[in-house]
């Protein structure tokens, strides 16, 4: 039996074994080719029918129609995002909002400022800090925006949209999903494109979703540098250059698992289960285990906590990963304890993970 460990990882992230063994078992013959797909042509009809897989199986997965957004395969992770999508979206007379709900908005944030009038339609961080998702009453959106962009999950903070905002009438909704893509069924509808790295919830780094609609692409500028362009690949269907296939090989082997397993309704079901179990153990001992976000803003995808002590969460990581359970300490700029718990993490590694807490409760509180 192969070493596993119980992996919370926040990204890159665990994987589902059963693809694991897939894509080993096809490493040096891919359907009978006699080679890997890493060293097959992208132009090849096997690699054609991996990429129109994968976005047929993200459509379908998510439920919308092919004929109405494109989806787009991007390198550059989704930092390149932060730039690329203002780049393609504001300019002279446009103006775009922004929510800032941490760490990931504020460089979103950053980056757009260089294109456009960027607004933000909330500030986290001037009303309370990176504890929670602002209410809905409380945004304020100019109607004649581009778009209004929003993070659906903080990976770092450990606050998820719950509910999406609803903008002006004819402004389009874009996100940043890197961090909660694909972990629950959503009307797709009021967003005009969205974004995320794969490295997360949906497959190895290095490659980026990009779903956008047509009527967005339409609005894109057209004297962009060719590799910037959404037009542009979206005309050449993402194989303008050579496109980062086994990323994206393996991020089609994780969309066939999630549609076996029952597509999104299940993934849900599943999601809740594990976050419901991780925050009541949390949730149980207040004073031991304390939780920085505010209920109703709790990401169910980066569960985040404290304990007393930073010396406590020191010893925490270090005797966790002796029990087999690794990628707990929190993001460097916050500190505290995270455990990411994406698709592929499942049910028994959040036990193990409770047990643990239970345990070290006993020996430390
Ligand atoms: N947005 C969010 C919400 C993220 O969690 C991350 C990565 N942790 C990024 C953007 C940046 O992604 P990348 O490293 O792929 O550029």
């Amino acid at each position: 039996m192969t070493h596993r460990v119980h992996n919370f990882n926040a990204g890159p992230a665990a994987l589902p074994l059963q693809v694991l063994e897939e894509v080993q078992a096809e490493l040096l013959d891919f359907k009978g080719t006699g080679m890997s797909i890493l060293e097959s042509s992208h132009r090849g009809k096997e690699y054609e029918a991996v990429h129109n897989d994968a976005q047929k199986l993200i459509a379908e997965l998510m439920g919308f129609s092919l004929d109405e957004y494109k989806v787009l395969f991007l390198g550059g992770g989704a930092s390149t995002q932060f730039f690329q999508v203002p780049q393609n979206l504001l300019g002279a007379g446009r103006k775009a909002d922004y929510v800032n709900t941490g760490s990931w908005s504020e460089k979103a944030i950053k980056e757009a400022k260089r294109f456009g009038d960027v607004a933000l339609a909330y500030d986290c961080k001037a009303m309370g800090g990176y504890n929670h998702i602002p209410p809905a009453a409380q945004l304020q959106m100019r109607p004649d925006a581009t778009y209004l962009h929003i993070t659906t999950n903080n990976t770092i903070e450990g606050t998820q949209f719950h509910a999406f905002p609803t903008p002006p009438a004819g402004v389009p909704l874009v996100a940043d999903m890197s961090s909660d893509f694909l972990w629950r069924k959503f009307d797709v509808k009021p967003f005009g494109l969205i974004y995320a790295g794969a490295q997360k919830n949906l497959g190895p780094a290095g490659v980026t979703i990009v779903i956008i609609r047509n009527d967005l692409l339409a609005r894109c500028a057209d004297s962009l540098p060719t590799m910037c362009s959404y037009k542009k690949h979206a005309e050449e269907n993402s194989l303008y250059n050579t496109p980062p296939v086994f990323a994206i090989y393996m991020s089609m082997k994780v969309l066939q698992w999630l549609k076996k397993l029952g597509g999104l309704e299940e993934m849900l079901k599943r999601n809740l289960e594990k976050a419901k179990h991780l925050y009541e153990t949390i949730d149980a001992t207040p004073a031991f285990f304390k939780a920085p976000v505010r209920k109703d803003g709790r990401s169910l995808m980066n569960v985040v906590w404290r304990l007393p002590t930073e010396a406590l969460e020191e010893q925490f990581v270090k005797e966790a990963k002796a029990a087999g359970l690794v990628g707990l300490k929190g993001h460097r700029s916050v500190g505290g304890l995270r455990a990411s718990i994406y698709n592929a993490v499942p049910l028994e590694s959040v036990k193990a993970l409770t047990g643990f807490m239970g345990e070290f409760l006993k020996k430390h509180g």
